[in-house]
């Protein structure tokens, strides 16, 4: 009887311990992609709320975002459901790093040069894009 309730005190006790799933539009310090109905990606990061930068970029953010340029350039539309977090990096240095990862290994990126030209060299030969 004893050995039966430590089980199920075990049992309860872990399953107390699981975590609400967090929302997208909560996320932060987040590296992130939006996908434009012409099928090109925006890839950013922010330390903002996702919904939160989403938003500026959609309302003509301040920094002139290519994305915004895009957007109004074109006329293209990105919706919500088009824009999905791919990671969370605390850490300002970590997350602008692993933001340059992520456009030079992507294909199809509306990026400028200036989101991804401080990656070293070094690292061409690692970063294949993927098909
Ligand atoms: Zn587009």
């Amino acid at each position: 009887m004893l050995v039966l309730r430590s089980r199920l005190e075990i049992c309860f006790s872990f399953f107390t311990k699981l975590k609400d799933p967090v929302l997208k539009e909560q996320n932060s310090d987040i590296c992130y992609r939006i996908k434009c109905e012409c099928e090109l990606m925006y890839i950013r990061n922010t330390r903002q709320y996702f919904k939160e930068r989403f938003d500026q970029h959609l309302n003509g953010d301040s920094e002139h975002s290519a994305l915004s340029e895009h957007i109004i350039q074109t006329g293209h539309k990105v919706e919500w459901e088009d824009a999905d977090v791919i990671c969370t990096v605390r850490g300002d240095c970590k997350r602008f790093f692993t933001e340059m990862i992520h456009i030079r290994k992507s294909k199809d990126c509306l990026n400028k040069i200036t989101d991804w030209q401080h990656l070293g060299h070094s690292y061409d030969n690692l970063l294949v894009p993927l098909t």
